[in-house]
């Protein structure tokens, strides 16, 4: 006997829709999660600023009618409190707080081959047993600090944006330093830079970042978005990055200079990341392409910086625009016009380390009441390696991993039977608008569940024919890509990471788009699960599904 047929890791925007499928499935089923309460990304980053990149009505649930006629979004890239809210009053509608358990961090998982169950053991010693485990741990749920000497001898606040105190930071008349220049910094800075005493940015690569133009939504506003549901959620199925935006379909070249300018001042203006997803798709792949719009968006930058020098120091050189995510921003580059911001280039002049008052640069000391390390994440991966994931014969999912992930659609692991990832490495999430990516992840994992079940299956495991097969195509697609040049978390780029620092690529990402992503993972159930291997209860069951896994 187990004490859940499925336990979910995480209550954050995966976890709550997978618990959902799971009770409507009549699945005895809980999510355990480390934080105190549910939301997850929303939940934990509190930082001035957060909120969404993606259109708020698009970033939504889809799955309940009654939901998107009930819910109100007040703007069109909704804040960090208002999306907790909403992930909130999602759990409470459905009743799905009471399976939820909070405080629960698992510390490892182990499968049992002879009982064919998992074993987890949480923090405070509690174990439980479970046929299934659902991982929905979050893609940048680990945060990451510099590995600089001095960090623990400041005497001032400093903390990760992630741990942003939830009680709030009073920053009125305080010196605060910024590390970092991600999307996540470049909400921090623009936000809090006309509300501190002063504040330096330390920047050690720039980001093309493109304005998020946001606005709120009225009453009016809001009854045409909720008419339009239907159509909205169509269209995001339709484009690769699972938004309203659609790429210009025209190619760059085939179109005059003037032609190019005139699409590109219109998708600035406009909000969201349309200049970068509805643009001309070379853009991604084509040197060229890609280096006449930076040149573009480069220009941009100079015109909205008063300081030529600070505008030069601001625009990358090694990377062009949207070869990573692109961070969205409300007059960020104007804030580096006040009187109270300094950016300081530290890819010329590092930080030595961080004294008791505050950071040493190899030009200078700076001193400050803050340090806010907006330094980024363990991506994808790193919710994986922190718990101790054990499968068939003891092997450790982290070692398995070491070079980069391995799977089979991003869903199933060769080797760790009943380990199920609706939003997992390699799957067609993080590149997308993320909770689209999340429902079509959950409901194909829900449905593998449901098969099984009406079968009698009790065990299902990736061959690791399939799981190379995968693994192959996910890499050769970043051979098509620009992004693989790109030092960013997609390509498993983090230098505060032991292993992860630059110089080899980790397929990360399925980078082929939603619709063929879901056109894939339909036709692999269609076919019966093709790729995958069935266990049964039975004795017969065990020793062919034993048979086909090692083969
Ligand atoms: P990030 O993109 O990885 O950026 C981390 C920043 O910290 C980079 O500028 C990096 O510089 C810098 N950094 C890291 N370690 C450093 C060190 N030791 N010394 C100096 N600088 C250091 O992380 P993020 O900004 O948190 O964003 C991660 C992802 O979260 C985004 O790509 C996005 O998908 C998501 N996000 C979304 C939103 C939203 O609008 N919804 C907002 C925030 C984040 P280098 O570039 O030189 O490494």
């Amino acid at each position: 006997m187990v004490d859940y047929e499925a336990v979910v890791i995480g209550a954050g925007v995966c976890g709550i829709y997978q618990i959902k499928k799971l009770v409507d499935l009549g699945v005895k089923a809980v999510v355990l999660e480390a934080a105190p309460d549910l939301g997850g990304t929303w939940y934990n980053n509190r930082y001035p600023g957060c909120r969404f990149d993606s259109e708020s009505y698009t970033y939504g649930y889809s799955f309940s009618r009654e939901l998107l006629d009930e819910w109100h979004w007040k703007e069109k890239f909704s804040s960090q409190p208002e999306n907790l809210r909403y992930l909130n009053y999602v759990a409470d509608k459905f009743d799905l707080r009471r399976h939820m358990q909070f405080n629960s961090r698992v510390d490892s998982a182990h499968y049992d081959e002879a009982a064919n169950l998992w074993r987890l053991s949480l923090s405070g010693g509690r174990t439980l047993t479970t046929r299934f485990v659902i991982m929905a741990n979050g893609l940048l749920s680990i945060p990451t600090l510099p590995r600089l000497a001095g960090m623990d001898r400041f005497k001032g606040r400093s903390f990760h944006t992630f741990y942003w105190p939830h009680e709030g930071v009073e920053l009125a008349g305080k010196k605060v330093a910024v590390i970092g220049t991600g999307a996540t910094a470049i909400q921090v800075i623009a936000e809090i830079a006309d509300k501190v005493g002063h504040l330096t940015v330390f920047q050690r690569r720039p980001n093309w970042a493109a304005p998020l133009n946001n606005s709120t939504i009225s009453d009016g506003e809001m009854a045409e978005i909720r008419k339009r549901y239907d159509e909205i959620f169509a269209t995001c199925a339709r484009t690769p990055g699972g938004f309203e935006h659609e790429p210009d379909r025209r190619g760059f070249w085939e179109v005059s200079r003037e032609e190019r300018v005139k699409l590109w001042e219109r998708l600035y203006d406009e909000p969201g990341f349309g200049i970068w997803l509805q643009n001309f798709r070379e853009i991604f792949t084509d040197e060229a392409a890609n280096a006449e719009f930076s040149e573009w968006v480069a220009d941009r930058i100079r015109q909205r910086v008063k300081d030529p020098a600070v505008a030069e120091t601001l625009i990358p050189r090694d990377h062009g625009f949207g070869v990573q995510r692109v961070p969205l921003e409300t007059r960020y580059y104007e804030a580096y016009n006040r009187d109270n911001v300094l950016l300081v280039d530290i890819a010329k002049t590092p930080i030595e380390s961080i004294t008791e008052t505050g950071i040493r640069t190899s030009a200078r000391d700076f001193e400050f009441d803050i340090i806010v390390y907006a330094t980024g994440f363990d991506a994808i991966t790193g919710a994986y390696d922190h718990i101790d994931i054990q499968g068939v014969n003891g092997e450790k999912l982290a070692d398995k991993w070491k070079d980069g992930p391995s799977t089979f659609l991003g869903m199933l692991v060769a080797g760790f039977p009943n380990l199920l990832m609706p939003s997992g490495p390699q799957s067609g999430s993080a590149s997308t608008n993320y909770p689209r990516a999340i429902e079509i992840g959950v409901n194909w994992v829900t449905g593998l569940l449901e098969y099984m079940s009406a079968r009698g299956l009790d065990r299902v495991e990736a061959t690791k024919a399939a799981e190379e097969r995968w693994t192959r195509h996910v890499t050769e697609m970043y051979g098509m890509m620009l992004m693989r040049k790109a030092k960013s978390w997609f390509t498993g780029y983090n230098s505060n990471v032991p292993g992860h620092e630059a110089g080899r690529i980790r397929y990360f990402v399925y980078n082929g788009g939603t619709p063929k992503f879901v056109n894939t993972i339909n036709k692999v159930a269609q076919n019966d699960y093709e790729g995958v291997v069935f266990g049964s209860p039975g004795p017969q069951g065990r020793s062919e599904r034993q048979q086909a896994a090692a083969s």
